[in-house]
């Protein structure tokens, strides 16, 4: 209701200029074609008010720097005038020196802007006139960034095992993962241009109070980019790439991505590719030359993944989905985007070219280095399954990640939960969930982390430990409780039946089990979901931690119960000061032969425990 006051006071402030647009219809072909009409209409209105942000990205030739031109289009539809728009560029709120600076920021069509930055990830456009609910802006920026260098061995199982550590002692920030960082010739770019802020009760959001997790907006926006590479580069994105285009000794490839709540590309000119149609969607696996058969498991499992989920949850929107092999680090096993996954490269190289050995090789003999393999190929599976788990569960149905982060996460740790046991039976999806998903429980506990309520706030964990082991390892069981208790049909009605709701939407942090408490059964969904996402009752329901299990059945080997109790020691921290990170370091490199690379499979368990406390 609108009176004729406030529409005069309206026709004051809006700026004497056409309203820019753009023309959606392109950037929708990276959806299937039946998706084309009901997505815009389920994410509740026309396809052109959504932001749109034009990037040209150009990469140096040994894709250490790059120069992005950005355009925005905005639409108000915050429901009010606003004075002011304000942007972020996460990658600086989480690395420890900014690694993207603003070279110049302006608005186009004749409107005049000022452009200040209270903070390195903030942005802050003020036009001269305030901008009205339903008014457009057009903003452009040009901004300089490089990548973050890290050396390869960092990027090991190893590497990463003792970084954790090292985090454990407080030495090192969360919350980068290499998300802007080249290794070895493979540049990660994620999080690296000005996306607008989030708002919350019309405010802006311009700082955060906690860094862990995932960073960011969660709000729907499409994104057209072309990304000049020298030759050579293949570069993979959110979106559709349409094959590069030679310009002399460099290449452009022109992305478009409708729909989406973030951009990311991988590019190298080691990249290749496997690719499967699975019911229609061109699912693509891309890994460093030289892994292939790590990347042939990786394109197995996203495959399985998508069939699996397609089948449960309901359909995937985009054309096609790509899984690429990164240089993650900061205990991430894989980072989520909307259409693209990237995954961790600790979990593409062969344990033997790793130099494997050392002193826990000798004691597991010869049946070692094929159980390494085993452990490290099930990881793999299961952080691809997850990743490709988020897109029903942030990218289809988007919720709040900051201050939910339980939505999104347990769902897609369910997810992985769920593949494993479609695609391999009751039994080892039980072994995986007990190493993959309840270790990460344990571990915290074991490090003497007090159980908490899982439904909380990002802000409310006080470190990525008790993050991971709460979120991540107790979470996820809440849905296979509720499963058991529901019956497949009934369980499986309520999730399509939400993902049906929130389709493109932000679904409400209860809205889920809300669902299925429904009928005679609906006190006890309701008691269940109190009891794991409200209350401590972790200990009693996921069982005491075992080390000795967690180290893959050290049973009754008498160097491995060694081995046990020295960890042991070491974790508790002698007195209850902590974990001596300095004696844990140790004793995994003289474990590991000392180089980066392999580890044992008990070891692998005891890593991927401490790794899961970092994966997004
Ligand atoms: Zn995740």
């Amino acid at each position: 209701m609108r009176s004729t006051l406030f529409a005069a006071v309206l026709l004051v402030s809006v700026p004497a200029v056409a309203q820019p647009s753009y023309d959606a219809a392109p950037l929708l072909e990276s959806l299937r074609e039946n998706e084309r009409a009901r997505v815009p209409r389920q994410a509740g209105g026309p396809a052109h008010e959504l932001p749109l942000y034009a990037l040209t990205i150009d990469l140096d030739d040994d894709l250490s720097s790059f120069e992005v031109e950005e355009t925005v289009w905005w639409t108000n539809r915050s429901g009010r005038s606003l004075s002011s728009v304000a942007f972020r560029i996460y990658v600086n709120a989480v690395s420890p020196s900014p690694l993207v600076t603003l070279v110049e920021g302006s608005c186009l069509d004749n409107v005049s802007c000022t452009t200040t930055m209270p903070s390195a990830s903030a942005l802050v456009v003020e036009p001269a006139h305030a901008i009205p609910d339903g008014g457009a802006l057009r903003i452009r920026f040009r901004l300089r960034g490089r990548l973050q260098e890290i050396d390869p061995s960092r990027t090991t199982l190893l590497g990463q095992g003792i970084e954790s550590l090292g985090a454990l002692s407080g030495g090192h920030g969360s919350g980068d993962y290499g998300l802007l960082a080249q290794s070895d010739g493979v540049a990660s770019m994620a999080s690296f241009f000005a996306v607008l802020a989030r708002q919350r009760a019309g405010i802006w959001e311009i700082s955060d109070t906690s860094t862990l997790g995932d960073l960011g907006s969660d709000a729907l926006a499409h994104v057209s980019a072309r990304v000049r590479t020298p030759d050579g580069v293949r570069v993979v994105s959110v979106g559709v790439e349409e094959p590069p285009r030679v310009l002399g000794d460099r290449s452009e490839t022109r992305i478009r991505a409708a729909f989406v709540r973030d951009f990311a590309l991988v590019a190298s000119a080691r990249l290749e590719h496997l690719d499967r149609d699975v019911g229609g969607v061109n699912v693509r696996s891309w890994f460093v030359r030289g892994h292939d058969a790590a990347g042939a498991r990786a394109l197995d499992a996203a495959a399985h993944s998508m069939r699996i989920f397609s089948r449960r949850f309901g359909a995937y929107p985009w054309t096609e989905l790509d899984v690429v092999e990164a240089p993650l680090v900061g205990g991430a096993g894989g980072v989520e985007f909307s259409s693209m996954v990237t995954v961790a490269n600790m979990f593409y190289a062969p344990v033997e070219a790793s130099g494997q050995g050392g002193l826990l090789g000798q004691l597991l003999g010869g049946a070692g280095a094929s159980s390494m393999e085993s452990r490290r190929q099930s990881m793999l599976e299961f952080v691809t399954a997850h990743e490709v788990g988020h897109q029903w569960w942030h990218a289809i149905v988007g919720s709040d990640s900051r201050a939910h982060p339980f939505e999104d996460e347990g769902l897609a740790q369910y997810s992985a939960m769920l593949y494993m046991r479609e695609r391999y039976g009751a039994a080892r999806a039980s072994a995986e969930t007990e190493q993959q998903v309840t270790a990460g429980y344990h571990m915290m506990r074991l490090m003497g982390h007090a159980d908490a309520p899982v439904d909380q706030p990002v802000s409310a964990f006080a470190d990525p430990i008790t993050y991971g082991g709460i979120i991540y390892g107790k979470g996820p069981h809440l849905y296979a409780e509720l499963r058991q208790l529901l019956g497949d049909a009934a369980f499986f009605r309520a999730i399509r039946a939400y993902v049906s709701a929130h389709r493109f939407g932000e679904a409400p942090p209860r809205s889920l089990v809300r669902s299925m408490a429904r009928g005679p059964r609906a006190a006890r969904v309701r008691a269940l979901t109190a009891r794991w996402l409200e209350e401590t009752h972790g200990d009693e329901d996921l069982g005491q931690p075992d080390l000795g299990h967690m180290l893959g059945g050290a049973g009754g080997d008498p160097q491995l119960q060694v081995l046990q109790r020295e960890l042991m020691r070491a974790l508790g921290g002698a007195g209850g000061s902590g974990p001596d990170a300095e004696a844990l370091q140790e004793m995994l490199r003289s474990l590991s032969g000392g180089a980066g690379g392999g580890t044992s499979p008990g070891l692998d368990g005891l890593l991927r425990g401490l790794l899961q406390n970092g994966a997004p």
